[in-house]
């Protein structure tokens, strides 16, 4: 829940999902449409896919409980090396590393030389050799707090664009303090879109609708288009149609072709 949405937002919705889905296994067992509608909210609706793909295979191979260790959790759809040993550690309490873009980037300026082989003020998240590093400095028996630590350090005051050297506890050991240069952000690319619109508030608006109908069935694709861009004209039905064969290409609609045009629903499987 926590990727691309704001730590406010989720603290409202996720108690209400965990009460509509309190174990994996009851998510594993619903309806899609019953998730998606379930996640109302949220935005990016398919993670609620991804994560019932995920409850259903955990139902089926591990029998509905999330397995521990790091090398299970990696075979899982969905699960990289940071998500897995984030799990492992602050889930299970595995004495494992963690390394996310955060913990790389303090790993980087502490060690320039050492966990990665770039040079100070590097941002790239790391690789085995960050990796490889993580491990060997990871103090016994103390994965949870260290890592942790780590993450707020590099949340805080380690940050990408501008450390604020003069606060950190580590500034007399780092050979990186008041070195880094405070970067420029990076312009990003125009999202794709309709009249300054991103198509991804397109994408939500249309799931939104079809939650909407209530278990009602479906809406007409001329309708919904209408529904979600109020200014909808003939040039825009091309587009229109790519964003409804993305949407069910990624599981989140239904489309049923009839001679009289499309019919548009939440998925039911
Ligand atoms: S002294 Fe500066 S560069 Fe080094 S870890 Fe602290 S904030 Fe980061």
């Amino acid at each position: 829940m926590l990727q691309q949405t704001q730590v406010s937002r989720v603290m409202q919705k996720f108690p209400v999902f965990l009460k509509r889905f309190p174990t994996l296994r009851k998510l594993a067992r619903a309806k899609s449409s019953d998730a998606i509608r379930a996640w109302r909210g949220m935005g990016y609706n398919n993670r609620v896919l991804r994560l019932q793909q995920l409850a259903r295979i955990i139902e089926q191979h591990f029998d509905g409980r999330l397995p521990e260790r790091v090398e299970q959790l990696r075979e899982l759809p969905g699960i990289g090396p940071y998500t897995a040993h984030a799990v492992a550690c602050f889930a299970f309490g595995k004495q494992v590393p963690v390394v996310d873009t955060n913990i790389a980037r303090v790993l980087h300026r502490l060690f320039p030389t050492n966990g990665g082989r770039r040079s100070p003020g590097s941002t790239k998240p790391g690789g085995a050799e960050t990796w490889e590093l993580a491990g060997r400095i990871l103090p016994k028996n103390r994965a949870y707090e260290w890592n942790q630590a780590l993450m707020d350090l590099g949340a805080t005051l380690c940050t990408g664009r501008s450390p604020r050297c003069g606060l950190c506890p580590l500034q007399t050991l780092c050979p990186s303090a008041h070195t880094v240069r405070h970067d420029k952000r990076k312009p990003t690319r125009p999202e794709r879109g309709r009249g300054g619109t991103p198509n991804r508030i397109f994408r939500g608006r249309i799931v939104e609708v079809l939650r909407n109908l209530n278990g009602r069935g479906s809406i007409s694709s001329s309708l919904l288009a209408k529904s979600v861009k109020q200014d909808y004209q003939h040039r825009d039905r091309r587009w229109f149609t790519e964003l409804l064969d993305n949407l069910e290409r990624d599981g989140l609609v239904q489309l049923r072709k009839f001679k009289s045009g499309v019919r548009v629903s939440l998925p039911e499987k």
